[in-house]
């Protein structure tokens, strides 16, 4: 039997306890992993053990994909209507409104993500996503279509079945509810691997999946690292689809995987380097005011972060002085402090690799303009760092740094910049800032990314789609284009003549 992980949490901000089980939930019950082995998870604020957690490997894969298909078949899919989904889908949300502060402060705790924003963002819009789908449930429709025969012919937009799902360590809770919303609303079951670094929202969040009453089987969460489980998800041969969320590099294995074993459904939300464009006619306390949480925001842990900021040389001194005060201004530390804005990055690992890309930028002759180093004594926190005098082909430039980096770019005409913004292998977002409606709507509709911001940054909603162009990904989340995902397209005709031709 798993153990339960009890908390207790003493904070400035938030003061109460919390306990679940750190086991894997297959087929309605909390298990040990098949070899019992366990996975430490760390505190990023002061690198110490949070928990150990069940790993799942292989084993476990195949144990839930069974008990998904048998859920599929016999409780789910065609036989529950899409009312009933509904009704679930929203006892979740209420449940989830019941342990609002409880869900933000584990995702705080875990992923070191301040506990205001985790209450204001990352809670707030996951219940948001669960209502949403829960309210397409019994709306998924198909067509009527005309022919020259005399048959009816209409379309049924059917669940696929046994989906795989395969999230990120930057919004566990929010990856979460993108994930299941539109697969359970549309009848699908799921097995979903959360990552390995930030387990703990979605164990409770099963918990209150358990609790809201969906039926043992249609949804199987289980931990383990990607290279075991994630890969295992991916060449499943009875997973007819899957979803994934995090790096190109390892979208691209997913992808190669899906395609060698069943040529399963897939859909990727993959890594960005949004270009962020400041024209001379933006306000620009506007513009530094969203280019501050365009890039600092999650502490750069954002797909989408505007991380390539181009200034239009007018305005360069200007912006820059604000930004950097802006930037100066925000506070690091404690997650659960009462002012913080930013706190620790997620891991080691993630701590190491933006060290290094810093060291890159100042190798390569870039002008470290502020910050470049860590803050404090203990756990994983960088500074804002702000590089200028950058070239295009830097790696800083080029490449996904996901952590508080932001590299400016001056620029004095509207083609070069828009040539710039465009030279990238990423396509997830970008963003436009100029009081010029006309101007700033013809350079958003030329980028070329899945989302365009004009005046604004890092907007999204749960009604509103999002994805990537070029290596950002395949398929859109959220919105009605995400119950695309998780349906298969089944035409059915009726024949009204009683001999044939
Ligand atoms: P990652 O690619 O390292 O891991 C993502 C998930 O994939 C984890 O659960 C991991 O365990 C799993 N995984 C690792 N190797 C695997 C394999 N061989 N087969 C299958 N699964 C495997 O990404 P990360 O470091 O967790 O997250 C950061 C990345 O995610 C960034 O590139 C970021 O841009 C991206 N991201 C994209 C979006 C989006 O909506 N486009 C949202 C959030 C994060």
């Amino acid at each position: 039997m798993p153990e339960t992980f009890t908390y207790t949490f003493d904070t400035p901000t938030y003061k109460g306890k919390t306990s679940f089980s750190t086991g894997l939930f297959i087929d309605g019950k909390w298990v040990d992993g098949a070899k019992k082995t366990t996975i430490d998870v760390i505190n990023p604020t002061n690198g110490k053990l949070i928990t150990k957690i069940s790993e799942a490997v292989k084993e476990d894969v195949d144990t839930a994909v069974i008990a998904a298909q048998k859920a599929f078949d016999t409780v789910w899919g065609l036989n529950t209507p899409g009312a009933q989904r509904g009704r679930l889908l929203n006892k979740l949300a209420d449940l989830m409104e019941a342990n609002f502060d409880e869900l933000a402060a584990i995702e705080a705790l875990d992923n070191g993500k301040t506990f205001g924003w985790a209450k204001d963002v990352d809670v707030t819009e996951s219940i948001a996503c669960i209502r949403y789908y829960a309210g397409w449930a019994d709306k998924i429709q198909g067509k009527v279509i005309e022919t020259s025969d005399a048959k009816l012919t209409y379309t049924r937009h059917e669940p696929i079945g046994v989906v795989g799902q395969i999230i990120p360590w930057n919004f566990p809770l929010m990856m979460f509810a993108w994930k299941i919303g539109p697969a359970l609303a549309t009848g699908n079951c799921t097995v979903l691997k959360p990552s390995e670094f930030t387990p703990l929202t979605a164990i409770r969040m099963t918990e209150l999946i358990q609790e809201a009453g969906f039926p043992p089987g249609v949804v199987n969460v289980i931990v383990g690292y990607g290279h075991i489980v994630g890969q295992a998800i991916s060449e499943h041969p009875h997973i007819e689809k899957v979803a994934f969320t995090g790096s190109t590099l390892v979208g691209r294995k997913v992808m190669e995987a899906a395609a060698r074993s069943n040529l399963k459904n897939v859909t990727l939300e993959l890594g960005g380097k949004s270009p962020n464009i400041i024209f001379e006619d933006a306000d620009i306390d506007q513009a530094v005011k969203f280019t501050s949480h365009g890039i600092f925001w999650n502490h750069g842990q954002a797909c989408c972060a505007g991380s390539r900021i181009f200034v239009h040389e007018k305005v360069y001194d200007e912006f820059l002085t604000k930004f950097t005060a802006k930037a100066k201004s925000l506070k690091i530390g404690d997650p659960f402090g009462v002012d913080t804005y930013q706190g620790p990055q997620v891991s080691q690992i993630q701590f190491d690799r933006i060290m290094g890309y810093i060291d890159s930028g100042k190798e390569q002759g870039a002008t470290c303009h502020l910050g470049g180093e860590r803050f404090g004594e203990e756990g994983y926190f960088i500074k804002p760092t702000i590089f200028t005098d950058v070239k295009p082909d830097m790696k800083i430039v080029q490449e996904e740094i996901f952590g508080p980096v932001g590299v400016i770019i001056k620029f004095n005409n509207d083609d070069h910049v828009l040539e710039q913004a465009n030279d990238t292998f990423y396509g997830l977002a970008a963003a436009v800032f100029s009081k010029n409606i006309d101007r700033a709507l013809q350079i958003a509709h030329k980028l070329k990314a899945g989302t365009a911001w004009v005046n604004c940054i890092n907007q999204l909603h749960p009604q509103v789609p999002f994805g990537g162009f070029k290596q950002s990904g395949i398929g859109r989340e959220l919105g009605e284009y995400a119950l695309e995902n998780y349906t298969a397209v089944k035409a059915v005709h009726v024949n009204f003549r009683t001999t044939v031709d």
